[in-house]
């Protein structure tokens, strides 16, 4: 089998996380979590990083810093993880959905400006499989809206938008080192923020809200979000080698693309001009004209010991989320399209040139 994701370990983790355990600093205090939220906010371009245990508990508390009110709202694509639909409930807000860019996959922003009104509070662009959402027009909104931005980056690691690194350019970003992302540290995740009074609640929050001055007083109740050193040990080795994790990924995907595009009906990523995607997965949408779609392609792959991913489904069509009373009746069609016809196929970081081949190959066949 071929998998779809599978991690790059190397010495450097070996031997940091040894260290961890030959020098008894298994929890969430030591020098690996400092070396990396450090060097992760630096390599972002933002000023602070605050170190949890997940990429999910790091949407949930960057939107709970933000101190949201019931009823205000948080504008997000459908077409994304429901980790951040989850963020925006449990933070008490109401999420309100646009659909994605047919080229990109990224959340459409034209759609943004229609869904602002006196309630919505923040806006949540999620960067999708590797490639960046177009910025500027959602930097200009907030900025004449008063709005915060919270950037979910965690399949982006090094994507850059017009030079600038993703998950450097929200008020606050929010990243997963999952054992799928670029660069991993098994579980994990973290929230970037060049506001100092954000860092200090985001601290609150992952520790839960213990105060310096009296420990065990409590004014605000907080979570246990944190990271342990073995995690951020195996981070900073991560981080140490990521040039070479992006520039695998983007061989990847010039092989895929080299090979596919003779075919036909068949959408491949892109690269926008102002963008520098990292094919954090290389996705694949079958035309109408096909006939089969994308369940159908999917299986037919796995029985030639090919795996593969849907996309997402989107949020709007989630019985979850229609029981809550929300999203009822809504409709976004190109989300709607691309959960239908689209996957991904293996994209991992120690994918063979003779990999890409054979996966290409039985695609042909499949779709012939
Ligand atoms: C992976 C991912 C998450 C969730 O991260 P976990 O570490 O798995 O909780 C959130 N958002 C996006 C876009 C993701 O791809």
């Amino acid at each position: 089998m071929i998998p779809v994701s599978e991690p790059w370990v190397d010495e450097k983790e070996i031997e940091f996380v040894l260290s961890c355990l030959k020098t008894g600093w298994i929890s969430s205090a030591g020098q690996f979590i400092e070396q990396f939220e450090a060097e992760w906010a630096s390599y972002c371009g933002m000023q602070y990083g605050v170190a949890v245990c997940n990429g999910t508990v790091a949407l949930e508390a960057a939107l709970r810093v933000l101190d949201l009110a019931p009823g205000d709202e948080v504008i997000l694509p459908s077409f994304t993880i429901i980790s951040c639909v989850l963020a925006v409930v449990e933070a008490g807000a109401t999420p309100v959905l646009v659909d994605c860019d047919p080229l990109t996959w990224c959340m459409d922003v034209e759609q943004v400006k229609a869904k602002i009104g006196p309630k919505t509070k923040a806006i949540m662009p999620v960067h999708i499989y590797g490639h960046p959402v177009d910025m500027d027009p959602l930097l200009e909104l907030a900025e004449r809206h008063g709005l915060v931005i919270i950037e979910d980056a965690a399949e982006v690691h090094g994507a850059e938008y017009k030079g600038r690194k993703c998950g450097g350019m929200g008020n606050l970003s929010c990243f997963s080192f999952y054992a799928n992302k670029i660069i991993t540290t098994g579980e994990g995740g973290m929230v970037l923020t060049s506001d100092a009074r954000l860092a200090a609640r985001l601290r609150e929050e992952r520790n839960l809200a213990f105060q310096k001055e009296r420990r065990f007083f409590h004014t605000r109740l907080g979570h246990n979000y944190r990271m342990t050193n073995i995690q951020a040990a195996i981070g900073v080795a991560q981080l140490s080698r990521i040039e070479e994790h992006v520039a695998r990924k983007r061989w990847m995907a010039e092989a895929y693309t080299a090979r596919l595009s003779r075919l036909d009906g068949l959408q491949l990523p892109v690269e926008k001009p102002w963008a520098k995607n990292v094919y954090w997965m290389y996705g694949v949408v079958l035309a109408e004209a096909l006939g089969i779609d994308a369940a159908q392609a999917a299986e037919r792959l796995r029985t030639e010991g090919i795996e593969t991913r849907p996309f997402f489904l989107g949020m709007h069509e989630q019985p979850v989320f229609h029981q809550m009373g929300l999203f009822v009746g809504e409709s976004y069609p190109v989300t709607e399209r691309i959960a239908r016809r689209g996957f991904y196929l293996p994209s991992g970081l120690t994918l063979t040139a003779e990999q890409v081949e054979s996966v290409c190959e039985k695609l042909e066949r499949i779709l012939k």
